[in-house]
């Protein structure tokens, strides 16, 4: 067992945030570290009475400076806890029934699954693990150790080249952690299409496994055949496969990154061998858009996935006009009665925020937008009521007059 190396000691007032659950204490909360506790150890929380509130693992270096792990006073932080919380996690995902038209989703979805700082991800028989923090950093091979045993794959390759680590004085880092190496291309399935992923070098840990759930709806609503389709932002074709595995007309992907839009057209003549008329076109998503609208092209269906627009709470107002310039842009293209589901992954644009936005572009723009569905992160990223940041991922899918 993890022996507690240190006592936090909260401000008066500070308590709130850690009895209601927020598994974040901030440096601003403490009033004094009692003990030595090393970067990474296990600390306890306390009020400023003295009373115990939860237990968590400790980053001085980081405005995090704990990562709360139980709130029970009672509870051993050992090699048992965490395979406790592991082996509810994959439960969980077990309970999706995913298997196996979809053999490719996330086992392990940090602080949303009680798990701070790590993120594992299954990708058929391989195992991607994230470490994002120092407290997962001390115990990352004794949880290889513990998933090697709950799941039995082939490998685990580590993915933890990752800017956020900077942030725990941590560097980026990837390599095998356990078992056999993936290939460098691994075929996975979803929703019964094949990928070819990229798990060394692809973007997060290959896959957009998070817009799962959203390219079936899209899939569903947007009734390919015969129907064109404008991916903006496509990484390796996700959404566009659905389309053409749907018999969709023309497919036009955009995005900046070269590697990305080569997989994608292997991806999309994978599910479709036959397709000549799409088009693959690497350069900024904004400057393409502009050069389409000059061009008067129309389409009868887009998406709009950009990455993160806005990094803190200060950029939002920044990202809040870039996400309206691309829907206003968007929204120009589509034929009346087009589909249009357009996201924002940014933490920090709530919902409620980016409809807002979407309504100024619609304004702008002279078109009707009706929204048919909200959209969010797949089941597999469950995101905690008592944890609000774990709810990146919003969207709307939308008809368009
Ligand atoms: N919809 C995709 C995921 C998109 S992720 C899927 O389902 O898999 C965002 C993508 O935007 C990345 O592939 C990234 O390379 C690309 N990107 C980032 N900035 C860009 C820009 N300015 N113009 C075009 N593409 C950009």
């Amino acid at each position: 067992m993890e022996a507690i190396f240190g006592i936090l000691t909260l401000k008066s007032g500070r308590e709130k945030p850690v009895k209601n659950r927020h598994p974040w204490v901030f440096s601003g909360a403490i009033e004094r570290v009692e003990g030595s506790p090393q970067p990474g150890d296990l600390v306890a929380v306390n009020d400023q009475h003295g009373r115990f509130l939860a237990t968590g693992y400790y980053n001085p270096h980081s405005q995090i400076r704990a990562r709360l792990l139980t709130w029970d006073a009672n509870q051993a932080i050992d090699e048992a806890f965490w395979y406790g919380r592991l082996r509810r996690a994959l439960n969980g995902r077990d309970a999706l029934a995913l298997q196996p038209q979809t053999n490719a989703y996330r086992l392990a979805n940090a602080e949303a699954d009680g798990l701070p700082g790590l993120i594992v991800d299954r990708y058929a028989d391989y195992l991607v693990l994230q470490s994002l923090t120092l407290g997962i950093e001390k115990r990352k091979e004794m949880l290889a150790g513990l998933l090697a045993d709950l799941v039995a794959p082939r490998g685990i390759l580590e993915r933890s080249d990752v800017a956020v680590r900077h942030k725990e004085n941590l560097p980026e880092t990837s390599g095998v952690l356990a078992g056999e190496s993936p290939p460098q291309r691994l075929t996975i399935q979803e929703n019964g299409l094949e990928f070819i992923v990229d798990l060394w070098h692809g973007h997060k840990t290959g896959f957009y496994l998070d817009q799962r759930e959203n390219r079936a709806i899209f899939g569903r609503e947007a009734w390919f055949a015969g129907k064109s389709l404008l991916n903006v932002f496509s990484y390796t074709g996700g959404f566009s496969v659905y389309a053409a595995a749907a018999g969709g007309a023309a497919i036009t992907n955009i995005d900046s990154s070269i590697p990305a839009l080569e997989l994608a057209e292997a991806n999309v003549l994978n599910a479709a061998p036959e397709r000549t008329a799409d088009q693959y076109i690497a350069g900024d998503a904004f400057e393409v858009l502009r050069y389409l609208r000059d061009e008067e092209q129309r389409f009868d269906a887009a998406i709009l996935d950009p990455p993160k627009f806005a990094q803190s709470q200060a950029e939002i107002q920044k990202a809040s006009r870039g996400y309206k310039d691309l829907n206003l842009l968007a929204l120009g293209l589509l034929q009346p009665g087009g589909i249009l589901a357009t996201f924002s992954c940014s933490g920090h644009v709530t919902a409620d925020l980016f409809q807002k936005i979407l309504f100024a572009a619609a304004v702008d723009a002279g078109r009707e937008v009706q929204i048919l569905a909200p959209l969010a992160q797949a089941a597999d990223h469950p995101l905690l009521v008592t944890f609000p940041e774990s709810a990146y991922l919003k969207g709307f899918l939308c008809r368009v007059w």
